[in-house]
């Protein structure tokens, strides 16, 4: 029998304003019937890829795949300028849906570049975000685990560091701190998206109250990461899944009463409610297992983030058949 009573969502969690924004923008446009695609996918979420697809966006890895003047959107971790140059040279309708705080650091980054700067960028290599910011700064050097700093970043006179939004304060507050003593000058231009700052607040202050926490997000994901490493740093133990799938095994909640949820910046509300609903279908208590849809509304309710923020658009219909 199982022991899960309730769950408790983290405050302010679901799709951060700027991946929800870009999505926004690609339903916009199939709605406006325009034959829309997405430059890569807008998040690693099966869900919101079928959404999409449903309504007639495509997702395409490079521009050779969009026909002239089709519409093509930008997702929010941005691209390099001569990827948007690209696209407006082949005559596509750009939509940039790159998050305005991206914009920001893209702008930051030419402005360090200009002022002769040696960059370090504190960020995931191979991150779609880092790669796009590498098109505005190429000879920065990016670094992301503490092992690498020493042997990565030279001793120069003026250095600047920056880093991509979902990193995580305390990393790159250490990683400041070792600057300090590499460079004579050292600019510190501190780009860590604010939203990655609150869900971290806000899943620390709910890993406090509960007896699990179940992270939700990409593997590779370095902020839904880095929400597993703050759960255990508040000692309440965590699991961390991709989706609902991976909850097969009722075992890790036994014994447990009240099971916190919270997920990524990419991970839409939506996914945690049904994360919600299976944990007490799998492992509440007989009442919570039969309440388990009644108590996952509630969970929601109870945040910050409300339900159907997955888009802030009336319901967007599918363009009907031969719409073009
Ligand atoms: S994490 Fe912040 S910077 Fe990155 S896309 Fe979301 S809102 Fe924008």
């Amino acid at each position: 029998m199982g022991t899960v009573q309730t769950i408790q969502m983290a405050r302010r969690t679901g799709f951060c304003y700027g991946v929800r924004e870009a999505i926004d923008k690609a339903k916009e446009s199939a709605a406006a019937g325009k034959l829309t695609h997405t430059l890569g996918q807008n998040v690693h979420n099966e869900g919101v890829v079928r959404d999409l697809a449903a309504l007639g966006v495509r997702t395409v890895e490079s521009l050779d795949h969009v026909d002239h003047g089709a519409a093509v959107v930008i997702r929010a971790h941005g691209v390099r300028p001569d990827v948007m140059e690209r696209a407006n040279a082949r005559g596509l309708e750009v939509i940039d849906g790159t998050c305005t705080w991206v914009i920001q650091e893209q702008r930051e980054l030419v402005k360090l570049v200009e002022e002769g700067y040696t960059i370090v960028l504190l960020g995931t290599p191979k991150h779609p975000e880092v790669v796009g910011l590498l098109g505005f700064a190429p000879d920065a050097i990016v670094v992301d685990e503490e092992e690498e700093w020493a042997t990565a970043i030279p001793r120069k006179k003026r250095m600047a560091l920056i880093s991509q939004s979902t990193q995580p304060p305390w990393k790159f507050e250490k990683l400041a701190a070792f600057m300090t003593s590499r460079a004579h000058e050292l600019k510190i231009v501190n780009t860590v998206c604010p939203v990655t700052i609150r869900r971290q607040e806000d899943t620390l202050e709910a890993a406090r109250e509960v007896d699990l926490m179940v992270v939700v997000g990409g593997r590779s994901s370095a902020n839904t990461k880095e929400l597993t490493r703050l759960c255990g740093i508040a000692g309440t133990p965590a699991i961390q899944i991709e989706s609902v799938r991976d909850l097969t095994d009722a075992a890790v909640f036994d014994g447990r009463t009240v099971v916190g949820v919270t997920g990524g910046t990419s991970t839409p509300i939506e996914d945690l409610h049904a994360v919600a609903q299976r944990i007490l279908e799998l492992a509440g208590t007989p009442e919570a297992a039969a309440n388990a849809r009644a108590l996952a509304d509630a969970a929601l309710a109870a945040a910050a983030t409300p339900a159907g923020r997955t888009t802030s658009l009336p319901n967007v219909i599918a363009p009907t058949a031969g719409a073009a």
